[in-house]
């Protein structure tokens, strides 16, 4: 089934990408967080990390390296980023379509935030 990731991969609808290739695709998040937010997509349509398959490996890996790349480019290398990939539910995945979060260009905190009750 087409998420709107795939959507923007495919160029259907409108999104910043800042970065692709063959593996994978990087656009600016809709609703940022942070001064630089940035989702990395595999082109591929993996739902969660629980489909991820050996066959996925390159894909996962250049995740990785697109994450790299992007940060230098976007000048937060030496500050520092935070990656964050969230799974199902109770990780607060939204958009069925893996992607990694980079997120940076300011002090991101505590890494999980604590249950409010
Ligand atoms: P998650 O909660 O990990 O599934 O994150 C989904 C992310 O996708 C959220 O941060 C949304 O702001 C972002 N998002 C949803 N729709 C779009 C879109 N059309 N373009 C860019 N980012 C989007």
């Amino acid at each position: 089934m087409s998420t709107i990731f795939s959507k923007i991969i495919s160029g259907e609808l409108p999104a910043t990408i800042v970065y692709q290739d063959d593996l994978v695709t990087a656009f600016r998040d809709i609703h940022p967080v942070a001064p630089v937010h940035i989702l990395i997509v595999p082109n591929a349509e993996i739902p969660t990390v629980n489909d991820l398959t050996e066959g996925d490996e390159r894909a996962a890996g250049r995740m990785f390296l697109a994450a790299r790349k992007i940060a230098e480019q976007e000048g937060i290398a030496e500050s520092g980023y935070r990656l964050i990939v969230n799974c199902n539910r109770d990780g607060g995945q939204e958009v069925y379509h893996l992607h990694m979060h980079l997120v940076g260009g300011r002090r991101m905190g505590p890494i999980v935030a604590r249950p409010s009750d």
